[in-house]
């Protein structure tokens, strides 16, 4: 009765492991007994290196089988994984290393001696390389162990891994995420998403994320199916391998970049049977322009790292346009900021309680005691609505709550509106500290180019015809681009840092 992940896992890999579990046009053929014994190899390697159960393995390194490898050692070797987002730079990481103080570090070879440093300085006891092929001082050290491993035992509530929120709203706070926290969320997308033996999932999400790695892996672990493994997204990559797949799960962006392709059409998607996407809203627009060309609905879910995935639109049944859809297996509840009930149809704080959610935030008890109510109810922040149809709206972080004049601003209702403006791509509205008002709305649009004189006056005036005053832009920005992370998550923060400095 062993709950570790990885046990899991195994018992749902294919009978037949030579299997393939992983291929793709830029990396080799892996097979299931491939994945394995790689993971044994590694679990042996780790545990002679110093690292115990329960100890963090941090992990910085870009997307290669063997860094999924890595993962799944360290699960079978009873240790945390720990993956960082590739783009974090020296200060970062010293920042996350002295945090989590891991046993071993995997760098990438060109950050080896600097992450030496900050390692010997955290207590690390072993920092090895993998690089962008897949080869380096953990693969050198690996060949040398055992293919067999017996997979440690570990309890539900033991760690499995630490990930690091993508701090959109301020500093990345270390989700504490336990076996069964991660093998609740896989079986309940498993069967949600009804993946089956025979999908082929085109994987181009990046995997130190909660999107690239549990959720997109874990589905496909648990049913045993291939995944065509892209090192990135490229749309000519995704369009090529299209037909050979069957499920396909992106961030918003990828969507929006792969309508800008001719060839993205219904005979590129023709074997597809499920296309999903979150970790940002997906604009109607896109949802529609999707349809229109490809025959196929976005299934859009919503989730967050403290609790993997929250809610999703249906499988079978209707997918609705800026919508998340339907609670998982997890409690739900959305309160006013006192923590009561709303009236259904209004706008309150998503709160949730399940098996899905974190044991808390990584050495930080005071904050993980503010993010909970004292009946274990996890506060998301995200503010929400449910309609009368039963469907769950996110309606923007209670952290971009504008309050302007004694008046609730919820960007999202502006931003949705600006969006539908002749001329208008896309376009954000963050607060600015304004005297009379507490804050004032600020918009930042993105033009589409087909109307060249538009202007900001234009803007405002649009909105003024329609929305009531305090929700009018007092200034609005023509700008390129919205400043968007890997995750296609607009950094508001910026926006907003933008909006005070102007
Ligand atoms: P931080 O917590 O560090 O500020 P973050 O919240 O962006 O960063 P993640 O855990 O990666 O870190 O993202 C979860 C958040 O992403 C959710 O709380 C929600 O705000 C947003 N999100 C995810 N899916 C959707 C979706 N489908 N629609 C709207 N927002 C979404
Ligand atoms: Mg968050």
């Amino acid at each position: 009765n062993n709950k570790n992940l990885y046990s899991l896992f195994e018992s749902r890999f294919p009978a037949n492991r030579t299997d393939i579990a992983f291929e793709g046009p830029e990396i080799p053929t892996y097979s299931f007994q491939d994945v394995t014994d790689g993971a044994a190899r590694m679990a042996h390697l780790l545990s002679s290196s110093g690292a115990t159960p329960g100890d963090r393995v941090a992990v910085q390194v870009g997307k290669t089988v063997e860094a999924v490898i890595l993962y799944l050692a360290c699960l079978r070797a009873g240790l945390v994984y720990l993956p960082l987002n590739t783009a974090y730079k020296s200060a970062e990481i010293e920042y996350f290393i002295t945090d989590a103080e891991p046993a071993v570090v995997v760098c990438d070879p060109a950050s080896f001696s600097e992450i030496s440093e900050i390692a010997s300085k955290a207590g690390v006891k072993s920092v090895f390389t993998l690089d962008n092929d897949g080869k380096g001082s953990l693969m050198d050290a690996s060949a040398e162990h055992s293919t067999e491993f017996s997979t440690v035992e570990r309890a539900g509530d033991d760690l499995a891994a630490i990930l690091y929120t993508s701090g959109t709203t301020g500093r990345s706070k270390g989700a504490m995420l336990t076996q069964d926290n991660l093998a609740s969320n896989a079986k309940t997308l498993q069967s949600y998403w009804q993946f089956q033996p025979g999908d082929v999932l085109l994987h181009a999400l990046p995997i130190f994320h909660v999107h690239g790695l549990f959720v997109a892996l874990h589905c496909a672990f648990l049913s045993g199916a291939k995944v065509i493994y892209l090192k990135k997204f490229d749309p000519a990559q995704v369009l090529a391998n299209l037909p050979k797949s069957t499920v396909f799960m992106g961030v918003p962006t990828f969507y929006v970049r792969l309508l800008n392709e001719a060839g993205f059409t219904r005979d590129a998607c023709r074997n597809m049977r499920l296309f999903t996407a979150g970790s940002a809203p997906l604009l109607a627009e896109t949802f529609n322009a999707f349809r229109d060309r490809t025959g196929h609905v976005i299934l859009e879910r919503y989730g967050m790292t403290e609790a993997g995935m929250i809610t999703s639109n249906p499988y079978d049944g209707e997918r609705k346009a800026g919508t998340v859809g339907f609670p998982l297996d997890n409690d739900v509840r959305i309160v006013d900021d006192a923590g009561n009930k709303v009236k259904d149809g209004d706008i309150g704080i998503l709160e949730i309680k399940g098996p899905n959610v974190f044991k808390g935030y990584w050495r930080m008890p005071e904050k993980t005691a503010a993010e909970f109510r004292a009946d274990g109810y996890f506060i998301t922040g995200d503010m929400t609505q449910k309609g009368e149809d039963g469907y769950y709206r996110i309606v923007g972080r209670s952290k971009d709550l504008i309050i302007s004049g004694g008046y609730n601003v919820y960007p999202k209702e502006i931003e949705s509106f600006i969006d539908e403006m002749p001329g208008i791509e896309e376009s954000a509205v963050v607060g600015r500290p304004h005297p009379d008002f507490g804050e004032a709305v600020v918009a930042f649009v993105v033009p589409d180019g087909s109307i060249r004189t538009l202007s900001d006056q234009d803007v405002i005036a649009y909105v003024k015809e329609k929305l009531a005053n305090f929700k009018v832009p007092k200034e609005v920005y023509i700008v390129e681009d919205l400043p968007r992370n890997t995750m296609g998550k607009v950094q508001k923060n910026q926006l907003r840092d933008r909006a005070a400095a102007i």
